[in-house]
């Protein structure tokens, strides 16, 4: 069975520097979807600004435009802290052996070891780690110890088992993030362009990140 995908975050506000890196990866590995999954309470960072609502009906309305991306509400539903492993044990019960892929930057893929009970996440999902066209993978030995054998040399592997494996994937580079986008909007400076506009237009209805420390 084709690969079911995942990406967390706080998408406050989601935009276009998650759903086409997200969609490139659901076509390259033919995944049979991609779930976006916003955070509740993101562990690791400040609460976010946008309510859960707001949050989760500008997910919707960014995923109405991109085929193979779809959003998932399990982390609010559940409420506490989002962490990834409940995460992906809740999607384990639901999806059985099926594989599942966690889609993840470079920076985030560095950072794992500091995530909750992290030695368990391998046990559960494959690892995506989305690169820059034109990076190579260093040498195995500057991997962790945990990673070196893991590594998938052809993505037809993630969907031979359930979890376990690492692929690199390169994706096309989106320089924007949430942060810049909320700081713009509070400054009332354009942010055409970064962002679908359905979501830009909710945000504007809505007066999100309006005024606001960002
Ligand atoms: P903030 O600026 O508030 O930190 P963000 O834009 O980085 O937010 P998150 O919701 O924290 O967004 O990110 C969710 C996931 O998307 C993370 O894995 C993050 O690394 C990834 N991501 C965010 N922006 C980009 C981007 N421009 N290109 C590729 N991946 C991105």
């Amino acid at each position: 069975m084709r690969p079911i995908g995942i990406l967390g975050g706080t998408f406050d506000p989601i935009h276009y520097g998650h759903l086409r890196p997200a969609q490139e990866v659901w076509r390259a590995l033919d995944l049979a979807e991609v779930r976006i999954i916003p955070a509740a309470n993101p562990p690791h960072r400040r609460p976010p600004l946008a309510t859960v609502p707001q949050r989760l009906r500008m997910a919707e309305l960014a995923v109405a435009e991109f085929p193979g991306l779809r959003v998932d509400d399990r982390e609010v539903r559940r409420g506490g802290p989002s962490y990834t492993v409940l995460t992906l044990e809740s999607l384990r019960e639901e999806f059985g052996a099926r594989p599942l892929c966690l889609l993840l930057g470079l920076d985030a893929f560095g950072g794992l070891e500091t995530w909750h009970q992290w030695q368990r996440l391998p046990e559960l999902a494959h690892f995506v780690v989305m690169t820059r066209p034109g990076w190579s993978l260093p040498d195995a030995e500057v991997l962790p110890a945990w990673a070196r054998g893991r590594l998938a040399p052809a993505a037809g592997e993630l969907a031979r088992t359930s979890a376990g494996k690492i692929y690199f994937q390169a994706v096309t580079p989106q320089d924007i993030s949430a942060t810049r986008i909320r700081e713009a909007i509070a400054r009332n400076e354009p942010v055409d362009g970064l962002l679908p506009p359905t979501v830009l237009d909710y945000l504007r209805a809505n007066r999100i990140y309006l005024n606001r420390e960002n």
